[in-house]
């Protein structure tokens, strides 16, 4: 999505160890009418889909998925980070490792919000190793609900996350896909 691009072009930030720094647009100070420029994108893409709940993860997929949600038309859940997992059938939890924070989060989601009605599109801001997703995909699993979709802002090519992701047969749409990115330069190029 070109318009993506322009902006991580003119506002990112590369920083050393394959991290990209978008927090003057994306996951800190949020442009709206970007979002929803991508959340159209995502509706086109997806249109064929029968979508009808979004699942991010907290805290930076929410504001995405936010105005993803208004712009489908569909309720928005995100996955909760939490200390305490309480066992007792209420939610449905999982495991899942940071990769900017390189720690292991337990991340909940209540039975009330999804189940085996629900054809999901998961939402999230980045897509590096797959982890966060993978972890999103096994609480739709355990729910018996459907993952119509993947809708990435930014995915790193160059980790393997993604490609694993379409390998295994998932509809993964990343609106701008970074094939190299150099830390010394500040040169970002794009996957075509
Ligand atoms: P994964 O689980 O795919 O390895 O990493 C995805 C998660 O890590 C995303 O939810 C995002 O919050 C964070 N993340 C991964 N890479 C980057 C990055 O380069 N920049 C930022 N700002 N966040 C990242």
């Amino acid at each position: 999505m070109e318009l993506l691009e322009e902006r991580i072009r003119r506002d990112g930030v590369v920083k050393p160890g394959g991290v990209l720094k978008v927090d003057s647009f994306l996951n800190h100070q949020m442009d709206i009418a970007l979002f929803t420029a991508m959340a159209e994108e995502w509706k086109r893409l997806f249109a064929a889909k029968p979508i009808n709940k979004i699942l991010t993860i907290e805290a930076s997929g929410i504001g995405i998925a936010a105005v993803v949600g208004h712009v489908l038309g569909v309720p928005v859940v995100f996955a909760k980070k939490t200390q305490s997992i309480n066992l007792d059938g209420t939610m449905y939890s999982t495991r899942i490792q940071s990769f900017t924070h390189n720690r292991v989060y337990d991340v909940i989601v209540s039975t009330r919000f999804l189940g085996a009605d629900d054809h999901v599109l998961i939402v999230d801001d980045f897509l590096a190793n797959g982890c966060a997703l993978r972890g999103l995909i096994e609480i739709c699993e355990s729910a018996g609900a459907t993952v119509e979709g993947i809708g990435i802002a930014i995915e790193k090519g160059f980790q393997p996350g993604g490609d694993d992701l379409r390998d295994a047969g998932y509809d993964v749409q990343s609106l701008a896909i970074v094939e190299t990115m150099d830390p010394a330069t500040g040169a970002i190029e794009f996957r075509r």
